[in-house]
C-alpha cells in the first residue's frame, strides 16, 4: 500500500466563488477525491496555508521546503497542490531548496476548480499520483498527461488544460494508453544524502528588455541595493550598445559584485551569446549565460546561489553546473 501525503496550498483547484472573486480553500476536497480514487493507498493530508499562489512568495517557498524534508522520509511520495500561476518559480525553488529528494515530490493544480463539472483537477490528480507512486526521486510538476522536472516547467496558456510545457528538455515521463511511460535518462542522478537549504537572496531583479529600456535603470537598481540582476535579453543573445549602452551599466554593477545572468526573452532553445557582437560585448565583460535555463529557475537559482555565496567565481561555477538538470551542463 503506497503512503502518500498530500501538501495542500491553495490556488484554482480548491477554489470557490466569493463577493471579490475566486478564492481558494483548504485541501479538503482534493483528500476526498484522491481517496474515492485509489482505495489501495493511503492519504494525509497537510493544509500548509491557503493562497492564491499570486501571493506566493519567498516566505511560502521556505515552509514548503520544510513540510517536504521534514515528511520525506514517512511517505512514499507527496503531492504538493497548487495554484498554477507561479507554480514553476515554486517547483524551480524547492528544486534548489532540496537537493537529493529521497522520493517522488510532484506539483500539480488545475485550470478549473475542483467542483466545477468540466474541471481537469480529476486528471492533473490522478497524473500526479501515478507519479508519486512511480518512487521515481525527483521534483516534477504533472499536469495533463505531462511529467516534467520542476525546474523546467513554465506555465505558457493562461486558461488552456495544457497550460504547462517543459522548456527544453522533453517530458521526463508521460501517460497514454500504456500507461506511465518514463524516460529514466533525463531523470536526475542523485545522491542519498537529502539536504535541505533555505537561504536565499530575495533583492533579485528580472529585467525584460525593450528597445526604449533606459540603461540607466542599472545603476537605479544597484542604488537600491539590489544583490543580482537577471536579464531577459533578444534572440539568441543580444543587448544594445548604440545609443541605449547597457555595457558600461552592466560594467559598473559588476564591478560592485553584482551579478548578471543573461538568459533570452524566446521560451525554447539554448541563448548563445556569443554569436552576435551585440552578445559578445556584454560577454566580454563577465556576465553569466544561463544558456537554456527557464526565466524562473535562473531567477530562483540565483536567489538561491546569492544565499550561499558572493563571491563571483563561485557564481559563475555554480551557473555551470547542473544542480537538479534545470541547465545544460558547458562541456
Ligand atoms: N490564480 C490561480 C493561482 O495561481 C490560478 C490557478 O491556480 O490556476 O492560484
Amino acid at each position: 500500500m503506497a503512503k502518500i501525503l498530500i501538501i495542500a496550498t491553495g490556488g484554482t483547484i480548491t477554489s470557490v466563488e466569493s463577493k471579490s472573486g475566486l478564492r481558494p480553500n483548504d485541501g479538503n476536497v482534493i483528500l476526498n477525491a484522491l481517496k474515492t480514487m485509489d482505495s489501495s493507498s493511503s492519504f494525509e493530508m497537510i493544509n500548509l496555508f491557503t493562497l492564491d499562489s499570486s501571493n506566493i512568495q519567498p516566505e511560502e517557498w521556505k515552509l514548503i521546503a520544510k513540510a517536504v524534508y521534514d515528511n520525506q522520509t514517512m511517505y512514499d511520495g507527496i503531492i504538493i497542490t497548487h495554484g498554477t500561476d507561479t507554480m514553476a518559480y515554486s517547483s524551480s525553488m524547492l528544486c534548489f531548496m532540496l537537493q537529493n529528494p529521497l522520493i517522488p515530490i510532484v506539483f500539480t493544480g488545475s485550470q478549473l476548480p475542483i467542483s466545477n463539472e468540466l474541471t481537469d483537477a480529476f486528471q492533473n490528480l490522478r497524473y500526479s499520483l501515478a507519479m508519486a507512486k512511480s518512487k521515481i526521486r525527483g521534483i516534477f510538476l504533472a499536469f495533463n498527461r505531462k511529467i516534467m522536472l520542476g525546474c523546467r516547467a513554465v506555465k505558457v496558456r493562461t486558461s488552456s488544460f495544457h497550460a504547462f510545457e517543459s522548456i527544453n528538455l522533453r517530458y521526463v515521463a508521460q501517460i497514454d494508453s500504456r500507461g506511465l511511460t518514463i524516460n529514466q535518462n533525463l531523470i536526475p542522478k542523485f545522491t542519498d544524502s537529502s539536504i535541505l537549504n533555505t537561504s536565499i537572496e530575495t533583492n533579485i531583479f528580472l529585467l525584460k528588455m525593450t528597445p526604449t529600456t533606459d540603461p540607466h535603470i542599472i545603476d537605479l537598481l544597484i542604488d537600491y541595493g539590489i544583490k543580482g540582476i537577471v536579464i531577459e535579453a533578444y534572440g539568441a543573445g543580444g543587448i544594445s550598445f548604440m545609443r541605449r549602452n547597457f555595457v558600461d551599466s552592466l560594467q559598473k554593477a559588476i564591478n560592485k559584485n553584482v551579478p548578471i545572468c543573461v538568459c533570452s526573452q524566446c521560451l525554447y532553445e539554448e541563448a548563445n551569446f556569443n554569436i552576435y557582437e551585440v552578445g559578445k560585448k556584454v560577454l566580454d565583460i563577465g556576465v553569466i549565460e544561463a544558456l537554456d535555463m527557464t526565466t524562473e529557475a535562473c531567477v530562483t537559482k540565483l536567489m538561491w546561489v546569492l544565499g550561499q555565496t558572493n563571491d563571483m567565481a563561485l557564481i559563475k561555477k555554480y551557473f555551470k553546473t547542473s544542480i537538479m538538470g534545470e541547465i545544460r551542463e558547458e562541456n
